[in-house]
């Protein structure tokens, strides 16, 4: 009896570990990892982004931009520098950044 109460949880942790697994995949919604992006030049923060994958910033989806310290598109509200430009990336308003510009961490 005792062996098959634990044969039962162990399965039950085996779909809980699933389903745990599946939740935390990244899904339609977009990735979860918020990242600070910040001027390069003058470090004032630019945008709190959620980022999909691993590697650097290349480009932001407006859509994911979760906060927006700017005052101007694009430009930083301490310095004034420009740091992307308008895009649209299949269809989608996107930020592309330039080179150099912003920092993220
Ligand atoms: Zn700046």
């Amino acid at each position: 009896m005792i062996a098959w109460r634990n044969g039962v949880s162990l399965a039950a942790k085996g779909i809980l570990k699933e389903y745990l697994h599946s939740v935390a995949k990244p899904n339609k919604k977009g990735p979860t990892r918020t990242v600070l992006i910040s001027c390069a030049q003058c470090k004032a923060p630019l945008y709190k982004y959620r980022k999909g994958g691993k590697g650097a910033l290349v480009k932001c989806f407006i859509e994911r931009i979760v906060e927006d310290y700017t005052n101007q598109p694009c430009e930083c509200p301490q310095c004034h520098q420009t740091f992307a430009r308008e895009t649209l990336i299949r269809g989608t308003p996107a930020y592309k950044m330039i080179g150099g510009k912003a920092h993220m961490k």
